[in-house]
């Protein structure tokens, strides 16, 4: 694997999608498991965690459904701790188990903000999953359930992540250089 370019910046080869498919198992199996007699909701929250989501779901063998929140935070390559919500919950989650579905979990700012939405909304349980985390930047106390890769405080882009718009198309994580 070699360097990329997108825009401005390069990128170098940092997660294999042969390790990101070895963590999505692991979430998957303890998914399966844990929520046996079950049929929960997914959420999956766009745009970044579409690969991952499009992934772990084929490695559920559980009843179930999904659903999908657009919301974003990031400019460029920094968050702007604002969460604009793109597209709402339309569901009915009353007395549902909602696991919600993310790419990555940096500051824990937007997964809050869904945290808080679904609790007004009745679910019987939340859950979170997340491919990715960054416990350097995590600015919270909740508890994540299901972590697929913790990673340093790096700007990363592939499986689904961007930098303004591109790099979502690439199969493996690349790591910003500095
Ligand atoms: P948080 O609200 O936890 O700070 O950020 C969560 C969202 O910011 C993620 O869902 C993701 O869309 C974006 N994000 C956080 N870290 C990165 C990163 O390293 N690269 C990219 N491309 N997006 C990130
Ligand atoms: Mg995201």
């Amino acid at each position: 694997m070699t360097n990329i370019k997108i825009h401005d910046k390069i990128f170098e080869p940092n997660i294999k999608f042969a390790e990101i498919d070895l963590a999505t198992d692991r979430i998957a199996q303890k998914i399966n498991s844990d929520l046996k007699g079950k049929t929960p909701i997914f959420l999956v929250i766009l745009n970044g965690s579409f690969m991952f989501a499009g992934d772990l779901l084929k490695k559920i063998t559980l009843p179930c459904e999904v659903s999908f929140v657009k919301l974003a935070s990031y400019e460029g390559t920094k968050s702007t701790e604002k969460v604009r919500q793109l597209i709402g919950f339309d569901e009915d989650i009353t007395g549902r188990s909602v696991i919600i579905i993310e790419d990555i979990v940096d500051s824990g700012i937007t997964m809050e903000n869904v945290l808080k939405q679904l609790e007004s909304m009745g679910a019987a349980d939340v859950r979170i999953a997340t491919l990715l985390f960054k416990p350097a930047a995590f600015k919270k106390s909740y508890r994540i359930d299901y972590i697929g890769i913790e990673i340093p405080n790096d700007f990363i882009v592939g499986y689904g992540l961007d930098y303004d718009g591109q790099g979502r198309n690439l199969k493996d994580i690349y790591k910003i250089v500095k």
